[in-house]
């Protein structure tokens, strides 16, 4: 089976200023992973490839469908992930970050892979204001505010307390 993604661009590096366009959808396990945040659903990409003096500027976009879990509420995120990159491909590597092109092909598939692994979150929360879990009894803030919101005590502030008493006993 060929690999998916690698694209021959002979007539990009004929002319400068020569475009190609492509829209593929690739199965994820083709990009073999190893996360198992990232869903089984296949990956649609487009790229739209630009001849260069010096190489080839590739920029797209894929989305992957991904799985994690709010880092304060612990509720599942079920979500899709958008992933734009933009990258150059060179025959002479002059740019350290490049992608090299051999025998007038560019592999896209090693590019996008890394782009999306960069992208999926470390640390996901459901929403940017999620409140989380209560610290006292576990409650889901989101859903409801539970009866410990008045006055967390503090083991530190209990020992200033008894301080101060005893303080006051001795005056
Ligand atoms: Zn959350
Ligand atoms: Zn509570």
């Amino acid at each position: 089976m060929a690999t998916p993604l690698v694209v021959n661009i002979v007539e990009l590096l004929r002319r400068p200023g020569t475009i190609k366009d492509i829209n593929a959808l690739i199965a994820v396990a083709d990009f073999d992973f190893a996360d198992e945040r990232i869903a089984d659903v296949a990956i649609p990409v487009t790229v739209h490839l630009e001849s260069l003096a010096n190489g080839v500027a590739v920029s797209g976009q894929a989305r992957a469908q991904w799985r994690g879990m709010c880092r304060r509420c612990l509720r599942p995120i079920d979500t899709v992930l958008t992933v734009e990159f933009a990258e150059m491909y060179q025959l002479i590597l002059e740019d350290p970050n490049a992608f090299a092109i051999e025998q007038n092909q560019v592999s896209l598939l090693p590019m996008v892979r890394e782009n999306i692994l960069l992208t999926v979150p470390l640390a996901p929360t459901c929403r940017d204001d999620c409140p989380g879990l209560c610290g006292q009894c576990g409650a889901d803030l989101s859903e409801a505010s539970c009866a410990c919101t008045a006055v967390i005590p503090d083991p530190r502030w209990a020992v200033l307390d008894s301080l101060r008493e005893n303080l006051t006993k001795d005056s």
